[in-house]
Order: structure tokens, then sequence, then C-alpha cells
């Protein structure tokens, strides 16, 4: 029988919410010529949510030519098969740099996925609006999303909605369009309190919400929010050393997460920004086991249960629910 941190390394992985940019690795940035300076600037042990998305500057540096986000995708992406992740959904937001255009930054992404050397991941991406930026910015994204989903149906399965969650506004028509043309949503709600958008995202019904951390009332929201959210059960994406990291859970025992594990809610774990965070999923399944003493078909079962929250196509989801009970008759 394997030991629990050996466990949850073997364990065939799903990640539903990881943002290329971070998720470099120290290795990563080294490869791409960051100095160790920018390295430790980029790794914290303890901030906040505004000075995260400071960080990402110095990802942003990183990555910005063709070549290095080329690159950087293509590292991510091993990394995480490395991890026995076996099904990777990438998030980015696509952005004009000096040497690319925004569609270019797609077409760049995709063709890492594409090239991808491990045969044992299954990559998607989704693509990111910054609610920083303004609606005609965001429509414009959007319609270079919807040509690329046009272009790859298959890896483009998704959009989200992310940037500093204290800045910015969710338009709800520009969901609805990305919606009738099929694609899916994964926003990030209730990342900090804010009821009145939590409110509007929620009568949306996305298919899933990033880190929810304030739809239950112990976590500042209030009765009507966390009604609304039990009628509608949305998958939630679960990102606890990010919410400890960014002092919005105050330690991984006292997490939101239990909310939903006390009331069979669905969730899945994910690592938000694996680089900046210094995490993996493998890790993220060993804090939750530790924090709330679950054993090893707890674990299963929450990896099995992430297939069912996936953008993957019919047939992919089968595939992976067989491979996760084969490795359960082999490993358990
Ligand atoms: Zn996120």
């Amino acid at each position: 029988m394997l030991e629990m941190e050996s466990f949850c390394e073997k364990l065939p992985k799903i990640e539903l919410h990881a943002h290329l940019n971070g998720s470099l690795s120290r290795n990563t940035l080294r490869q791409l010529g960051c100095t160790d300076d920018a390295i430790l600037e980029y790794q914290s042990e303890q901030t906040t949510i505004e000075e995260v998305f400071k960080l990402f500057k110095v990802a942003h540096k990183a990555t910005s030519t063709k070549k290095n986000l080329y690159l950087s995708t293509k590292t991510v992406i091993k990394e995480f098969a490395e991890d026995n992740v076996i099904y990777l959904e990438l998030r980015t937001t696509p952005r004009k740099e000096l040497d690319m255009t925004e569609e270019e930054y797609i077409q760049t992404v995709i063709n890492a996925i594409i090239d991808k050397e491990s045969p044992n991941i299954i990559v998607k991406l989704l693509l990111s609006l910054d609610r920083r930026r303004n609606h005609q910015e965001q429509s414009e994204t959007l319609d270079a999303i919807i040509k690329f989903k046009n272009m790859y149906p298959d890896i483009v399965r998704g959009v989200d909605l992310s940037g500093d969650p204290a800045q910015g506004t969710f338009y709800r028509d520009l969901f609805e369009k990305a919606r009738r043309n099929g694609l899916f949503c994964a926003i990030h709600c209730a990342e900090i309190k804010n009821n009145t958008e939590v409110i509007d995202i929620l009568n949306f019904k996305p298919e899933r919400l990033g880190h929810g951390t304030f739809l239950h009332p112990n976590y500042t929201s209030n009765a009507e929010i966390w009604n609304l959210y039990t009628k509608l059960q949305i998958p939630v994406e679960c990102c606890l050393s990010s919410n400890v990291i960014c002092l919005t859970s105050k330690s991984h025992r006292e997490h939101h997460v239990q909310e939903w594990m006390k009331n069979d809610l669905p969730y899945c774990l994910a690592t938000d920004d694996k680089g900046v965070f210094n995490t993996t999923l493998s890790k993220e399944f060993l804090h939750l086991q530790e924090s709330f003493n679950l054993n090893k078909k707890d674990l299963w079962k929450i990896s099995d249960n992430a297939i069912n929250y996936s953008f993957a196509l019919s047939e992919e989801k089968e595939m992976l629910h067989e491979k996760l009970k084969l490795w359960k008759i082999q490993n358990m």
C-alpha cells in the first residue's frame, strides 16, 4: 500500500484551475532568463491578492515573446504531467506584446498544447477575460476567443473571468455571447467579499466557479447567497494554498472547502498558480487529507468527481473514468 504522500503523487489527477503565467516554476523562470531576485519576488510565502497581481509582472515580462511563451506553456504542461495530472485545463488571458498580437498569443499557446510531449496528459485551454479591461476591450478579446474556439473546438473549451477581484466588472452579456458560441464558463467568484456581484454571477449559472471563498455565511457571506448557491450546486474550484497564502483563508484547516465536504456539494482541488504559491496538485491533495483526515478512497473520489466537472469531450470523460478505475484496482 502506498503511503499518503506517495499516494497523492501517484494518484491520477484532474487540474481545472491553473493560470499559465502563475504556474511557471523556478526552473522555467531560470530558462527564460529571469534573475534570482525576480524569481524570489515571484514566489511568495505570504501575500495579499493585490500583491499577487503585481507578481504577475515578472511572469508577463518572462513570457512576452512568442518563443518564451511557447517554451513556458510546454514546460508547464510537462510539469503537470510529471505530477501525474492526466487532464489539465490551462487558462490564460490573451495579451498584446511588442512581439505579438492577442491572436498570436492565443495561437502560440495552442501550438505548444498541440506539440506537448507527454502522451499521458490531455490539455485544454480556457481563455480569460481580464475584469480590469473595459467592455469594449473585453468584447474584442471575446471575439478572438470565439474565432479560435471555432478553429480548435477540441482545445479551446471555455472562458474565464479573472484578474484583480477588487477592480473591474462582470459583463453578463459577454458571457451570454460566449455561451451562445459553445464555450463553457468558469468564473472567478466570491474571491473577495462582493455580494452584489456574486448574486449576478450566480444568477448567470456558470458551469464552474473559481474559489467561492465568500459564499458561505461563516465566511461573511449571507444566507440569501448560500441558499441560492445550494440550489444551483455549481462545482467550485478550491485552491487551498492560494487562499491561505493570499490570506483569504486563515489556514488549510479553516478553509471553506469544509462546508462543501459537510454538505456534499460539488468541488475539486486546484493549484491556481503553482509557481507563485510553490505548490503542486499532489501537495494540495495532501493538505486536504491532513487537514480533514481523509482516507484514500475519499481522495480517489475527489479526483474521479473532477472529471464530471471538467470541460472534456464526453468520450474523454469516459476514458478518464476508466483510467481512474483501473488505477484503483491496481493501487488501492
Ligand atoms: Zn485563479
